[in-house]
């Protein structure tokens, strides 16, 4: 690294005062450069380039009341949305969410409706985290503590091969409970209740609406639920993966008609009372 403007060599990291210009408007920040010994001319290393880029757009934004990069990133991983997901959710590009996490300042609009959507998701998603966070993890939810993500990624998963809410259902009770009989724990950490039709996710019908709400799953018909895009697999264990195959592969050939009948005959079916949550010790003597 060579000084611009006397040639020098050597330089010393310092944080430096610089006032760059955002929308017409210029703005105050300090950032670390590195300082000619010399003649004392800042020169930036990419790195540095990408943080005065960021700290001038925030600044921006400070001065103007819009959301900082950080505060947008930190709205996206309270809900544990990719950037892809996020970027589905308030209907923008991809693109746009990567840039405004960083250096480019969304206008009053975009600021407005990202607010909007998160809001509306906050509050849904805050009632869904205090149920289930409420409970520590026990043998209801097999060990483990509920992870909405996780639970989110099998349905995503489970759905291609058993589409309607019924038998959907049916495979995420066997993929928890096998994963429960082999390792002793759950995948997912969700609580199964029995109920008329069957094994259920506890608020299953919470969970699918704000998967609905998200974009992450239509609804194609009054039976069927579709996955949109590709559910994410890499967050899985083999042990879990594993597990989760061993049930599409099951559900596959019928849509899981005959894994619905199946749970009727378990067990943790018969043996547990009607709408009482069902204990994952059943899983000792699972048919699958
Ligand atoms: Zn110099």
């Amino acid at each position: 690294m060579r000084c611009l403007h006397c040639d020098g060599d050597e330089f010393e990291a310092k944080n430096c005062r610089f006032s760059p210009e955002v929308k017409g408007e210029e703005v105050e920040v300090v950032v670390p450069a590195m300082i000619c010994t010399k003649c004392h001319t800042p020169l930036m290393n990419d790195e540095q380039m990408s943080q005065l880029r960021k700290t001038t757009a925030d600044a921006y934004r400070k001065a103007h009341g819009l959301l900082t990069s950080a505060e947008i990133v930190s709205f996206r991983s309270l809900f544990g949305m990719s950037q892809a997901a996020f970027a589905n959710y308030l209907k923008v590009g991809e693109a746009s969410i990567k840039r405004w996490e960083t250096y480019f300042v969304q206008d009053v609009g975009q600021d407005e409706h990202i607010r909007l959507k998160c809001d509306e998701a906050y509050a849904e998603y805050s009632a869904l985290s205090v149920h289930w966070k409420s409970h520590p993890p026990d043998v209801y939810s097999g060990n483990r503590r509920f992870s909405w993500e996780l639970f989110k990624q099998a349905v995503r998963y489970l759905i291609e091969f058993a589409k309607s809410p019924l038998f959907l259902n049916k495979a995420l009770f066997y993929a928890d409970f096998k994963h429960y009989q082999l390792y002793g724990v759950s995948i997912t950490g969700a609580r199964y209740a029995h109920l008329e039709y069957g094994p259920c996710p506890q608020q299953y019908e919470n969970l699918i609406y704000f998967m609905l709400h998200e974009g992450v799953l239509i609804q194609a018909d009054s039976h069927t639920l579709k996955n949109i895009g590709t559910a994410n697999l890499g967050i899985f264990g083999d042990s879990e993966k594993e597990v989760l195959n061993l049930v599409a592969n099951l559900a596959k050939a019928d849509g899981g008609k005959a894994l619905l009948k199946l749970s009727h005959q378990e067990d943790a079916y018969k043996n547990s009372e009607s709408m009482a949550l069902i204990s994952y010790e059943f899983a000792k003597h699972l048919k699958i």
